[in-house]
């Protein structure tokens, strides 16, 4: 499916151009998600000598699903080209391979941000704050490239939410510009911030236009809902069935979300993210 929004391109991960960090960087807890503990620094077991993922093909076969979640926006290429020039932390000096990973996780919140501020400026109703929208990403996009210690030494959680004001706001022009919106602050959609829908029965409900930032919506049943317009930013679809749902113009919206629902040949997605493989199953099943 092409990129629509210029710049998005650069925001998704090249797995062939970093040095697996996602893999060794990060911690993750044996769960349904992981089928084993790996602390933060250490390689994963399945991590091959050429950075690729060994069982690749299989990772939800061997309880690996946490891994099909995963999005880094770009930032593994960018802290292995840029931020560390293409050096590889197998053979780099124990002190400077610890910093990458030390690194990676804030260039990672940095790139999320530039994604969803390289959205907020492909949205026309929020045309008001482009100007600072604009402003918002270069600045990010600045922290972005700064030396390894200034980024260890970041308050990435006070830029983030910097951005989220920002973000709510474009939130508000968006979904009040929304057919049935009427103009009304937030449109006609419903409030269902931070809520907790965990396996709530949502089969074609009316979700136009809705806020549903942090909601946790996992293992919700939204076959068939009307989610176009919706603000999703943050929200947890883990295994929330969006078969048949319209997802049409939802904004803030990511692949590691889409990744973690269930979904079919009839579920309409933004035309940014691609429709996950292991969703199968055709329109009305
Ligand atoms: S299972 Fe594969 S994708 Fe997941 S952390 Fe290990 S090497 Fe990386």
């Amino acid at each position: 499916m092409p990129d629509q929004i210029a710049g998005l391109p650069e925001l998704r991960g090249d797995c062939g151009s970093c040095f697996g960090l996602c893999c060794v960087a990060l911690p993750f807890a044996a769960s349904a998600d992981f089928a084993l503990d790996k602390p933060a620094g250490r390689p994963c077991p399945n991590l091959a000598d050429d950075h690729r993922c060994g069982i690749h093909a299989r990772l939800r076969d061997k309880g690996f699903t946490g891994c099909t979640v995963y999005d880094c926006f770009g930032a593994g290429q960018k802290v292995s080209r840029h931020t560390f020039g293409g050096q590889d932390w197998r053979t780099a000096p124990k002190d400077r391979a610890r910093r990458m990973f030390d690194v990676f996780p804030v260039v990672r919140q940095l790139h999320e941000l530039l994604w969803y501020l390289t959205e907020a400026l492909s949205l026309p109703a929020a045309r008001s704050v482009h100007p600072e929208l604009r402003r918002a990403l270069a600045e990010t996009e600045r922290l972005t490239l700064l030396p390894a210690e200034d980024l260890a030494a970041l308050d990435v959680a006070a830029h983030r939410a910097e951005i989220n004001a920002l973000l709510l706001r474009t939130s508000e022009l968006v979904r009040a510009g929304a057919a049935g919106g009427k103009g009304k602050k937030g449109g006609k959609g419903k409030n269902r911030r931070g809520a907790d829908l965990m396996g709530a029965r949502l089969r074609g409900a009316d979700l136009r236009g809705a806020t549903l930032r942090g909601a946790y919506l996992i293992a919700a049943d939204l076959t068939g809902a009307d989610l176009r317009d919706a603000d999703m930013i943050g929200s947890d679809l883990r295994d929330a069935d969006l078969s048949d749902a319209d997802l049409t113009g939802a904004f803030f919206l990511t692949q590691p979300q889409v990744n973690a629902a269930r979904g079919n040949t009839g579920t309409k997605l933004p035309g940014t993210l691609n429709r996950p493989g292991h969703w199968t199953g055709t329109a009305g099943e």
